[in-house]
């Protein structure tokens, strides 16, 4: 069975793609990344979706604590405020205005080098297992501005992967599959709810805690998601 290694961090788009790939046949390998991120319970509910699947005893778990050393983001700073948008009013949600960095386009929630790490280690894990697909949750349109989610930076990583592992220059390949990135969130929810996504089982919030905040960037583009989908979000908040 062919198989492939899933970036499965317990959020909404992550575990999307658990769906997906299943769907394509795939025999799943779930990596789920500890790098310092304030909050636990992103690990625990990647374990809970693993379960689900019925992976749970595959999941690796990598843990990066040096992302934490490093800081320069508000996930893994302490010093750095998570920011958030307007809460929901209404009916509908006010086009809140993101908390940008000063001169930078890109949000302070931006983990330095976080998805070029993150697909360095699982190029490896496949290689080592002899998986031909890495399945990331990347979001080009209702992202936050990020620059490693970008088509162009897949692109680069997957002429990269063929140059730098064995399988590549032997002819074979390990391709980068970004099945979302040009979905919007609400794109994204009505394909995993076809697919049964345990939606139950995620979390986006930056905040962390057992209920979401509802506020943060992650939960406004979340719950705006589920609105535009005509959908409930199975989570529950503050
Ligand atoms: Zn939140």
């Amino acid at each position: 069975m062919k198989k492939a290694v899933i970036i499965l961090s317990g959020g909404l788009d992550s575990t999307t793609c658990m769906g997906i790939a299943a769907e394509a046949g795939y025999s799943l390998y779930p990596l789920t990344f500890d790098y310092g991120q304030r909050h636990r319970i992103e690990l625990l509910n990647a374990q809970k979706v693993a379960d689900h699947y019925c992976v749970g005893d595959k999941l690796k778990l990598i843990t990066l604590p040096f992302l934490r050393d490093f800081g320069g983001s508000a996930l893994t700073d302490d010093q750095i405020a998570v920011p958030h948008m307007d809460a929901p009013q209404g009916n509908g949600y006010t086009e809140g205005k993101m908390m940008l960095d000063v001169n930078e386009d890109i949000p302070v929630t931006y983990v330095p080098g976080r998805n070029l790490l993150f697909l360095s280690i699982a190029t490896s894990y496949a290689e080592a297992i002899g998986a031909e697909a890495i399945y990331i949750g990347v979001n080009a349109l209702d992202y936050s501005g990020y620059p490693d989610c970008r088509p162009d930076f897949i692109d680069k990583v997957n002429e990269v992967i063929t140059l730098a592992t064995k399988v590549g220059v032997q002819g074979g390949s390990i391709r980068i599959q970004t099945p979302l990135i040009h979905m919007t969130k609400a794109d994204i929810i009505r394909e995993g709810l076809r697919l049964e996504v345990p939606y139950a089982l995620t979390t986006s919030c930056y905040n962390g805690g057992t209920k979401a905040c509802g506020e943060c960037d992650s939960c406004v583009l979340r719950l705006r998601g589920f609105a535009e989908a005509d959908a409930v979000d199975p989570i529950i908040y503050l």
